[in-house]
């Protein structure tokens, strides 16, 4: 049998306060409280399926993207890429 000396109880007691922790942790991580069903910027509704897929969300779709869009443009400002002569 594999394992030799280790005490199989010892070590799947081991495991199971493990995955406990792990449990506790992810609980730890999901957004508090639930998500919205209004957007939060425009308070259009969210689409089930958004909001299925994103929990905690607070945005819809488009809202979220011009969000990116602006994140994305901010971390852009300090490069000079091809955009900027496309943009004129
Ligand atoms: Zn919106």
């Amino acid at each position: 049998m594999a394992g030799g000396w280790s005490r199989d109880g010892a070590v799947q007691e081991q495991i199971d306060a493990s995955i406990e922790d792990a449990v506790k942790h992810a609980r730890q991580q999901l957004p508090s409280g639930k998500g919205l069903t209004h957007c939060e910027e425009c308070e259009c509704e969210i689409p089930k399926a958004r909001r299925d897929a994103v929990p905690g969300v607070r945005l819809c779709v488009s809202c979220q993207q011009t969000i990116d869009e602006k994140q994305k443009f901010s971390n852009a400002v300090n490069r000079r890429g091809s955009k900027d002569s496309q943009l004129r």
